[in-house]
């Protein structure tokens, strides 16, 4: 695993300088929509004449909370792939072989959690882990671990 697919981690955090203007452009457009909603509202008395305001203002929540929801989104998945880099040393130590075919015979879960591990991941180290066998893996909905790829 090379760590090619790093993303940009600067004093932002997992977001990128660009994806964080996007997101306050898209806020403060959400916001403008819905102040210029509230006026174009407040003069209108008859129900037909409020739909097009009220239409609008739907807008501007959907174009906020898209923003916020995929800037939610986008700082886990790379979150993730920083996790992934920062772990592809100890985990290439740990593991040598190529990964088996899926599953591999010995995977483990962490209660509750659908994803599978090999036992030595260290995404499972230090946490309570179930075995499980492959017919079980394969009734259950489940995924394999990215870092280990059990
Ligand atoms: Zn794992």
């Amino acid at each position: 695993m090379t760590p090619t697919r790093r993303p940009a981690m600067d004093s932002y955090g997992p977001w990128s300088r660009r994806f964080l203007m996007g997101l306050i452009a898209a806020n403060v457009i959400g916001a403008a929509l819905m102040l210029l909603s509230c006026v174009g509202l407040s003069d209108q008395a008859r129900l037909n004449q409020q739909v097009p305001w009220l239409s609008l203002a739907v807008i501007a929540i959907l174009l906020a909370s898209t923003a916020d929801v995929g800037w939610l989104i986008g700082g886990r998945r790379n979150l993730l792939i920083r996790r992934i880099d920062l772990l592809a040393p100890f985990v290439d130590a740990a593991t040598p072989e190529a990964p088996a075919p899926w599953p591999s015979k010995e995977v483990v879960v962490v209660a509750g959690r659908p994803v599978l591990h090999r036992p030595s991941c260290l995404l499972v180290a230090g946490k309570i882990t179930e075995p499980i066998n492959v017919d079980e893996a394969n009734a259950k909905p489940s995924r394999r671990c990215r870092v280990c790829e059990p």
